[in-house]
Parts: C-alpha cells; sequence; structure tokens
C-alpha cells in the first residue's frame, strides 16, 4: 500500500539492471485490486486482539493479476511458473542460500504486507494451486511493513543476476558465500591514513601470502564475531592452518565438529 518506498529500486546497481533490462521490476498499488469507496485492504482479526489484518479478497485479486493468472500470462505455466515471497518476521531467515536459489526463478511475486500481516490464508490458498510459496524473514526485528524487506530481497537477489554487479569476481569471496567465513577486512589509499597503517603483507604484491593472510583474517572475523558460522564449518574443508588460527581463537574439533574449546576445565 506504499508503493512509493519502491522508488529506490530506480537507484545504483539494480536500478541500472532494471535500464538495461536485466532485470523487469514492476511496483503494484495494492489498493488498484480493493472495490469499496474507502479502499479499504484491511479489516479486525478474528478471534480479536490489536492491530488490523490484510484482507485475503483483495490480496486474492491482486496477486492473481500480478501472477498472471487470470489472463494466463503466468508464462504458460500457470501458479507454478511463479514463486510467491511473503515477507514476515515469522517466516524462514532470509539468507543468501534463499538469495541464490531464488535467483533461479524466472517470476517472483513479493507481497508486502502492513498493519498485523496478511490474512493466513493467502499463503494457503496459493500453495495449493501449486505455487511455491516462501514466508522470509530478514532479521529476527519487526519492521511496519515489508517493504523496506522487498529492497532487500530485490537487492540480494538482483545482484546476483549475470550483467548487475560489473566485476563478477567481487562475488567469489564475499562473507556468506561459498567458504562459509565473513570477508577478510578491506583497506585502499592512502597507505597510511591518521596514524593507521594498512598491514604491509597487502602491499606486498605477494599473492600466495596476501590470499592466506586474508584467509586467516576472515577466519579470526567469523571467530570472533558469528560462532554460528564456524560450527557449521565442514572441518574436511579446513587445513592445518586454518585449523591453527581457529584453535588460537579457541575453536578445537571435537567429534569431527568445531567447538570452542574448553578453558579451565580441570
Ligand atoms: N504481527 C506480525 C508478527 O508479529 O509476526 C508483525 C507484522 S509487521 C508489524 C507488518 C509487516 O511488516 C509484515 O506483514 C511484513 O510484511 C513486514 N515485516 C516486519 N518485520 C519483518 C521482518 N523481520 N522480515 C520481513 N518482513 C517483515
Amino acid at each position: 500500500i506504499f508503493p512509493d518506498y519502491l522508488a529506490a529500486l530506480d537507484l545504483s546497481l539494480v536500478g541500472k539492471a532494471r535500464a538495461a533490462g536485466i532485470l523487469d521490476l514492476r511496483v503494484h498499488d495494492l489498493r488498484d485490486w480493493t472495490t469499496d469507496r474507502h479502499r479499504t485492504v484491511d479489516d479486525t482479526p478474528f478471534g480479536g486482539g490489536a492491530g488490523m489484518v490484510m484482507r485475503p479478497d483483495v490480496w486474492g485479486r491482486a496477486i492473481d493479476d500480478v501472477a498472471g493468472l487470470t489472463t494466463g500470462t503466468a508464462d504458460g505455466g500457470g501458479a507454478g511458473a511463479v514463486h510467491l515471497v511473503v515477507p514476515t518476521p515469522s517466516g524462514e531467515t532470509f539468507t543468501q542460500r534463499t538469495a541464490e536459489a531464488l535467483a533461479t526463478e524466472e517470476h517472483l511475486v513479493v507481497a508486502c504486507g502492513r498493519y498485523e500481516g496478511i490474512d493466513a490464508r493467502v499463503a494457503e490458498h496459493y500453495r495449493s494451486a501449486g505455487m511455491r510459496v516462501s514466508e522470509l524473514s530478514i532479521g529476527d526485528y519487526v519492521l511496519n511493513g515489508g517493504e523496506v524487506a522487498a529492497l532487500v530481497m530485490v537487492e540480494a537477489v538482483g545482484r546476483l543476476l549475470p550483467g548487475v554487479v560489473g566485476n563478477p569476481e567481487s562475488l567469489v569471496e564475499e562473507s556468506h558465500g561459498a567458504a562459509g567465513l565473513l570477508e577478510y577486512p578491506v583497506y585502499t589509499k592512502p597507505p597510511a591514513w591518521d596514524d593507521l597503517e594498512v598491514p604491509d603483507v597487502l602491499l606486498s604484491g605477494h599473492h600466495a601470502r596476501i590470499h592466506r593472510w586474508r584467509r586467516d583474517q576472515a577466519l579470526r572475523r567469523t571467530a570472533a564475531r558469528r560462532p554460528d558460522m564456524v560450527r557449521a564449518l565442514a572441518v574436511d574443508a579446513l587445513d592445518r592452518h586454518d585449523l591453527e588460527v581457529l584453535a588460537e581463537a579457541g575453536w578445537t574439533v571435537v567429534d569431527g565438529r568445531l567447538d570452542r574449546a574448553a578453558h579451565g576445565a580441570p
């Protein structure tokens, strides 16, 4: 109900991809599918309680149209040609893996809720109709509406499409990539700023040493900030040096998995 929120999709790399025809993004106003004078999209919750709930009939008309189900233009595949994404704080967590999976889809429809969210029958209805439906949360906090979550998802998914990010190499070593690590710290000119110097190794031109230093930094940073990611690392994908760096940061292999080393145990 706030299409103007999505004006940011015209900016930066997503905006350029849109202009270049790599991404076909269309923003709709849910109120276009209302039928009453007040253009009502919500009503009081059955069972009582605070707030308002978005009506399934209005959403149903909107999604049928946007997904091409009323005109039969859903890429010839009906409901099965479309993946419906419903941003909600009660959804599964949207991660880089989710972005990678969604980037393989031809047609995504994102249903941005407001108030207490969308009547639960909407997701149920489209699932039964054969549509892939993902209820996704962008994190453990509550926003006022789904528009910001939609922007997050469009940007994370869009930048994975060929031609959106100028140099595809820059996607390879990023945080949350295949290595399961956070990215190492990055530096640029000037080499000395405010008494702070760029680490010597990065100025050495020695590619193998730079590569090792960056991997050590990625391991240390991940160990310090994201213990959940360290626990999820596949031990057989780590070399002896990786394990030494992790051991310095307090992680050891126990029963084939990384765990925090026990300290001070008798
Ligand atoms: N009553 C809902 C609950 O407790 O799960 C919260 C509704 S929230 C105020 C309104 C809308 O904001 C949601 O329907 C959803 O579209 C969006 N939203 C809020 N937080 C979100 C999050 N963490 N991830 C994705 N969407 C979110």
